[in-house]
């Protein structure tokens, strides 16, 4: 199964993408993560990169179309893949249409996780993550067992820069902008599934797992 997860900063896409990947057993593609990578080896192109994340802007399509292009190369995607937080912007959903026609593939769908705004940053400002192994946690409905300590790997509980309350205006803005587009782009290619993504995580995985096609 090929997937794009799409949906606001702070919906629950990557907690969702976590769970579903374990469940159909495929690569969970997080343009996000791999970011965080590059920025971690302190690259000239991590570098750049921080300079858009950390203002809660969005990377150039270009790098990312570039990112996608190596990843897709792996043979671990060749039976599917979910992308999350990727593509999010015109362009980037055409670049990836076009490379998907050069190695002869095709989506199966586009989830779109929806919610309103006021829970959107509520959600972001108590989100933290595992320095160590990503894990998501939330302070107000999923805390950890001990404060600051990830329950999988006991890891660090971190919060990401943009998790701060004027990056996360500022990236919320830019997804009205320029990520919303693309719910009607896939909806007119009857690419889409629209999902509520209020709820508990086991709720919005059942409603998730509910409305997938049916594998033949
Ligand atoms: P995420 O982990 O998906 O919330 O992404 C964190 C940040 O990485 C975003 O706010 C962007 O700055 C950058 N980013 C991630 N994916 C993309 C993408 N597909 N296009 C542009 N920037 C991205």
């Amino acid at each position: 199964m090929r997937l794009v997860f799409l949906g606001p900063p702070g919906i629950g896409k990557g907690t969702q993408a976590k769970i579903l990947c374990q469940r159909i057993t495929i690569p969970h593609l997080s343009t996000g993560d791999m970011l965080r990578d590059v920025i971690s080896t302190k690259s000239d192109l991590g570098k750049e990169a921080r300079t858009y994340m950390d203002r809660g802007r969005l990377v150039p399509d270009d790098v990312i179309l570039g990112m996608v292009e190596e990843r897709l190369q792996q043979p671990d995607t060749h039976g599917g893949y979910l992308f999350d937080g990727f593509p999010r912007t015109l362009p980037q959903a055409d670049g990836l249409n076009e490379l998907l026609s050069q190695i002869n593939q095709n989506l199966d769908t586009v989830v779109a996780l929806e919610g309103e705004d006021e829970i959107l940053s509520e959600r972001l400002s108590n989100r933290r993550t595992c320095g160590s192994c990503g894990a998501i946690t939330n302070l107000l409905n999923s805390p950890s067992r001990e404060e600051g300590k990830c329950d999988q790997c006991s890891g660090e509980l971190i919060q990401r820069d943009d998790d701060q309350p004027n990056v996360i205006r500022e990236r919320l803005k830019v997804y009205k902008r320029q990520t919303e587009p693309l719910i009607a782009y896939y909806a007119e290619r009857d690419q889409l599934i629209r999902i509520n993504g209020v709820g508990t995580i086991e709720e919005v995985t059942a409603r998730i797992l509910e409305n997938l096609p049916k594998e033949e």
